[in-house]
């Protein structure tokens, strides 16, 4: 399965010159939710990330993802696990568990992500799995932006990843951009004009 080109056919992977959430410039996006647009193709991408988390034996009660973003990854990872699923959201700027979640002392949780950048949000929801009791043993993502490490590729975490690195990070596959500062970015030289992803039109 090649992840990068299942992204380039949902429109999910863009190519121009983009002005990140960071303010730096890039190249590429990805818009991660176009990749989910498709439940078939959700179920697809699921799949191989839960073969993958199968096959590393690690024992697992439940899926939590960090709203918004992660919930339509945890919940298909979920039922590729054959597992429940939850979330966490964030309520006036800080992450918690609502609508009736409960989770168990001692509970084994993956932390599912639709994208792991610096895994901010991710760690965010570990912390309130933690505090409540439960173990976060594995994080999970369907794209990785290369600042953490993934199971299965040998290369060290930048130093902007935010999970620990004693937990393993499951994801399909990496994706790193060339990030620029604006008043060094080579597109912004060449004469282009960035644009701020998901605004109209993109
Ligand atoms: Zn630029």
């Amino acid at each position: 399965m090649n992840v990068e080109s299942i992204y380039k056919e949902a429109d999910a992977l863009l190519s121009g010159h983009f002005i990140l959430s960071s303010g730096t410039h890039s190249a590429n996006y990805l818009q991660s939710a176009k990749v989910l647009e498709d439940p078939k193709r959700a179920e697809l991408l699921a799949t191989k990330l839960a073969t993958q988390i199968k096959e590393s034996g690690i024992e697992i009660d439940r899926v939590c993802a960090p709203a918004l973003g992660g919930v339509i990854a945890g919940y298909e990872l979920a039922r590729a696990l054959n597992l429940n699923s939850i979330f966490v959201e964030r309520k006036e700027g800080e992450m918690q568990l609502r609508r009736g979640f409960e989770v168990k002392e001692g509970e084994k949780f993956i932390v599912c992500e639709d994208i792991i950048t610096t895994g901010g949000s991710a760690l965010e929801a570990a912390k309130i799995l933690e505090d409540l009791g439960a173990q976060v043993v594995a994080f999970a993502a369907l794209a990785n932006r290369g600042f953490c490490k993934r199971v299965g590729v040998d290369k060290d975490p930048k130093s902007e990843c935010k999970l620990p690195k004693s937990t393993p990070l499951f994801a399909l596959a990496d994706f790193e951009f060339n990030i620029y500062a604006p008043d060094d970015c080579p597109l912004c030289k060449d004469g282009s004009k960035a644009i701020k992803p998901g605004s109209r039109g993109n």
